[in-house]
């Protein structure tokens, strides 16, 4: 699979709207701000392809990009926890993402991208048991690596592992960088596994 051929595919406000669940797919999910517009940029080599974008009215929505082998996608899910949103809308977007989760049959796998500074918050941790629960294959980026020294980043790295040493789902869990590209490869690597089964 060639990741720097990725396309946008289309937008979905809802699962109606996603791309026929065939094929496979793998989806990035992250606290906002975490780091995944610009791991998802960096894999694909795409300064623009996730955008960044702080809109919450952008934020709801699912983006799919293509990718060059036929029936294959990355799914860039809504950012959680932006600040300037209400509590209801938090409550739509918990219902939103499960409601993708739980019915997506082509979904391969989960990236759960997480600043390696601030690793495994409540949503994080959220997320893993939903992976471990439905036998979802995880891989993590701790990303923002650079922001550390090599040391500290270890440590930090043999945090998580420690933390989710039970969590069976667990496939990958990488130290990564889109500034440096740290756990480039390893990444690709691992998306590779699971989109080509
Ligand atoms: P998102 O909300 O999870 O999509 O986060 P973004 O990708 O928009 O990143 C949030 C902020 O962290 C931006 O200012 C990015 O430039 C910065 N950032 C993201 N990844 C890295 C990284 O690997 N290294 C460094 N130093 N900064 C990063």
């Amino acid at each position: 699979i060639s990741y720097n051929s990725a396309r946008f595919l289309l937008s979905a406000a809802q699962l109606s709207d996603c791309p026929p669940d065939s094929g496979r797919e793998v989806a990035f999910a992250g606290r906002s701000n975490a780091g995944k517009s610009s791991a998802i940029n960096c894999i694909t080599t795409n300064g623009k392809l996730a955008r960044t974008s702080k809109t919450p009215g952008r934020t709801r929505l699912i983006n799919f990009f293509s990718l060059n082998r036929e029936n294959c996608r990355l799914v860039d899910l809504p950012g959680y926890g932006y600040a300037k949103v209400s509590r209801d809308m938090k409550d739509d977007w918990q219902q939103h993402l499960s409601h993708y989760l739980t019915e997506r049959r082509s979904l391969a796998g989960l990236v759960l991208v997480m600043d390696i500074r601030h690793p495994l918050t409540d949503f994080d941790q959220m997320m893993v048991e939903w992976c471990e629960h439905n036998n979802l294959p995880l891989m993590i980026l701790a990303t923002k690596a650079d922001k550390l020294k090599f040391g500290q980043a270890k440590n930090a790295m043999q945090g998580i592992r420690n933390a989710l040493k039970d969590a069976q789902c667990l496939q990958h869990l990488i130290m990564f960088s889109a500034t440096s590209k740290t756990g480039l490869e390893e990444c690709r690597n691992g998306l590779s596994n699971w989109l080509e089964g």
